[in-house]
């Protein structure tokens, strides 16, 4: 009988790995064997890739076939390895010549009728492939725009099992021609909403443009227009680097979105409070990231917060600590890039009646006592407020984006020999040794130590923001003046216990 091996890609996280898959026909009873992976995990495959070569008009080998993948990477079965698998199988069995299947990846998952259906993380894996050395992929065919992103692949795009089977026969399968060369996530997609449209809430609008200056987490307090705000965020921070940007539409791509990846705009991620803890942060057994890694070098905003659960909540807190989502499950830890700014907004009570609430004090405290993890880790608060649509316009987002711009510049000047690249991620310590505001301004921020205003980690947050806003001024080091202003953000101007 046969030998026949070809190559597939799995995921672990973000990280691609390329795998090879080998498969043996012997002449013993007919069947099936997967090797290398849980039993249970591959039955519905072993179902799956028999049903499609048979419903593709091939007669099932009278043969037993072994296949391996090596290294076994995933704790589970990869659908996306279902179409390897199969052209594996029927190389092996001699159906089709073994060497036309050697120098290819092939990712799909197979339909019982023999369909090839799209997968998630095309372009992650096509990177890897590409990496690896193996140019020539063969994809699904509505992922076919997504691999063809990545320089230097060939792309062969299919829809059914039948016609692979087929044109690897006679060697006509198809290289992808119409490829496009300027890669889709590389276009800027502007946000089309701007500052200019929201009414009044002046201290809101200042206290968002400090923290896209140094990013900084944000909450908004009150009844307002928090997601107005919140949506024109992504506006006024710096457009993404070209290796952000792949992070993002690699996310974007793991998570089967990469048509709505935000190309250089950072990404906005608004989950609702009703999404259950793994979609918003990922699960390990679909390989699937959450919401919090979409918003990854963007935006992440909860809005009415204190409706979210405290499993959401709380576990936010590891997130915006480290930077990443940690899974744990089937045997291992996947880590999924979740690096953002967040927004919060809370209203000042459980209720939505604006004029006759009977909410008790207690209840209000209650309330906002759900952010209790969370709120100590946001160093800018304002206040917001329902305003007339007829109230000034505000300053449009391009004037605003300007002076973010010019802040974040500064910043980047001065921690140029660092790893950090805003004010927020300076760690407290290189804050004291490295980074020194003025003797003034020290002086104001340990008062309001002393006093108990702020705790020691409070204190580290004040003087990030201090930093920022010196940035915003263009000056060289904080003074009096921006610790004065950073104490303000953090108080905001709000007394119900969001400290
Ligand atoms: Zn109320």
């Amino acid at each position: 009988m046969g030998y026949a091996s070809t190559r597939s890609v799995a995921l672990i996280g973000v990280t691609a790995h390329v795998v090879d898959i080998e498969a043996d026909a012997a002449p013993s009873d007919a069947g099936l064997h997967l090797v290398g992976l849980p039993e249970t995990s591959v039955w519905p495959a072993r179902a799956r890739i028999r049903a499609a070569i048979t419903n593709s008009g091939t007669a099932w080998p009278d043969a037993r076939i072994t296949v391996g993948v090596s290294p076994v990477i995933p704790p589970v079965y990869d659908a996306a390895a279902d179409l390897a698998l199969a052209v594996a199988v029927l190389a092996a069995a001699g159906v089709i010549p073994p060497e036309r299947i050697t120098g290819r990846v092939f990712l799909g998952e197979l339909a019982l009728d023999g369909g090839i259906r799209p997968v998630r993380g095309v372009l992650p894996m096509v990177q890897a492939a590409v990496r690896a050395g193996i140019s020539r992929v063969v994809v699904p065919a509505e992922c076919a725009r997504e691999a063809a992103q990545v320089p230097g692949a060939v792309v062969m795009p299919v829809t059914q099992l039948a016609d692979v089977v087929d044109q690897l026969r006679h060697g006509t399968l198809r290289d992808h021609h119409d490829q496009e060369p300027e890669s889709e996530f590389a276009l800027s997609s502007s946000f089309a909403v701007d500052l200019a449209d929201v009414p009044g809430n002046q201290a809101a609008r200042r206290a968002l443009e400090v923290c896209a200056a140094g990013g900084h987490h944000l909450f908004l307090s009150g009844d307002g227009p928090a997601t107005m705000l919140a949506e024109r965020l992504p506006g006024i921070l710096p457009p993404l680097t070209d290796e952000a940007a792949r992070q993002v539409a690699e996310i974007y791509s793991l998570a089967g979105r990469l048509h709505r990846a935000p190309g250089l705009t950072p990404p906005l991620s608004a989950p609702h409070h009703s999404q259950t803890p793994a979609a918003i942060f990922g699960s390990v057994a679909a390989n699937r990231p959450g919401v919090v890694s979409l918003a990854h070098r963007g935006v992440l905003h909860l809005a009415d917060a204190p409706e979210f659960t405290r499993p959401v909540l709380d576990g936010l807190c590891r997130p915006l600590d480290s930077g990443q989502v940690h899974l744990a499950g089937l045997g291992r830890t996947v880590r999924y890039p979740a690096r953002f700014t967040l927004v919060v907004d809370a209203r000042p009570c459980p209720c939505l009646e604006r004029r006759e609430c009977a909410c008790t004090p207690e209840a209000r405290r209650r309330y906002r006592a759900r952010l209790a993890l969370l709120l100590p880790r946001v160093a800018v608060r304002a206040p917001i407020e329902q305003s007339n649509r007829g109230t000034r316009a505000g300053e449009p987002s391009e004037a605003v984006a300007a002076r973010v711009l010019t802040a974040r510049v500064r910043a980047a000047h001065r921690l140029a020999d660092t790893p950090w690249r805003t004010n927020a991620e300076i760690p407290a310590l290189d804050l004291r040794t490295r980074f020194p505001v003025a003797p003034e301004a020290a002086e104001l921020l340990l008062s309001a130590v002393n006093t108990g205003l702020v705790t020691a980690d409070g204190l580290a947050r004040l003087l990030r923001v201090a930093w920022t806003l010196a940035d915003l001024r263009g000056v060289d080091r904080p003074q009096f003046d921006d610790a004065a202003g950073a104490l303000e953000l953090w108080k905001g101007a709000d007394d119900d216990g969001a400290r």
